[in-house]
């Protein structure tokens, strides 16, 4: 089926283990607006990372379903899927390549035009136009720091144009002005868009935000506020 543009993001009563008999998720219940933010923390090991997986549709549920505007996703056309809902992952994978190539990694193939238009929206003209090469700079994991990696991931999904972006632990890793770059982007980009922050702590990405319910299973807390 076709998938609407935006929609509600529902995890119903899921369990998921990567062992028999083990759990990481167990009876977990969650509902997330369309245009909401959501910051998912907890300590290491607790599922942030697993559940980020199950609300982009990479792992299926053992028990219990996932949904997109009432789509199941585990019956969603995975490249459907992937257009709706993108999960930037802790670790970025880069291509060797150049920046652009990059870029068009995981968006069709769009043109060096919407590219920059992209790039000028999240604010990072400036950051590429340092670059010796610009958009033709060969990057790889070696020459981009982390918080630089995290950068192209973020304008990977702008050129996708998500529904739904979750962002696994952007900004850890990451000193205190490229995590503020990353931070702008983002809300550049989240604007009518549901975004999903997982984090150690919800201290920045958390501030001045509600915490409604702490949930089965075992993360610590799940933080959310609507967009308006
Ligand atoms: P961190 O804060 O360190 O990123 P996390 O909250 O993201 O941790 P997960 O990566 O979701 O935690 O892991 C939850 C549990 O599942 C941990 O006990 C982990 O060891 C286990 N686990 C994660 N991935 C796998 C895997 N591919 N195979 C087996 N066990 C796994
Ligand atoms: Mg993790």
């Amino acid at each position: 089926p076709e998938l609407p543009g935006r929609g509600e993001l529902t995890v119903e009563d899921v369990g998921f283990g990567y062992r028999e008999g083990r759990n990481v998720l167990d009876g977990l219940t969650l509902a997330v607006d369309s245009g909401e933010r959501l910051v998912i923390a907890g300590e290491t090991g607790s599922g942030k990372s697993t559940l980020g997986k199950l609300l982009a549709g990479l792992y299926a549920p053992d028990r219990g379903t996932v949904r997109f505007a009432g789509h199941d996703l585990a019956t969603v056309d995975p490249v459907r899927l992937r257009s709706r809902i993108v999960l930037v992952p802790q670790e970025v994978p880069l291509v060797d390549g150049t920046l652009a190539e990059n870029l068009a990694m995981t968006a069709g193939s769009p043109d060096r035009a919407a590219m920059e238009r992209a790039l000028g929206l999240l604010g990072l003209t400036e950051w590429v136009d340092s670059l010796p090469y610009g958009l033709d700079t060969a990057v790889s994991s070696r020459t981009l720091s982390a918080g630089e990696r995290q950068l192209v991931a973020v304008a990977r999904a702008a050129l996708t144009d998500p529904a739904v972006l979750i962002l696994d632990e952007a900004t850890a890793g990451v000193d205190h002005r490229a995590a503020a770059r990353i931070e702008e982007a983002l809300s550049a980009l989240a604007a009518d868009r549901t975004l999903i922050v997982i984090a150690h702590r919800a201290d920045t990405l958390a501030r001045g935000r509600r915490l409604l319910r702490m949930p089965e299973g075992r993360l610590t807390a799940i933080v959310r506020e609507t967009a308006d």
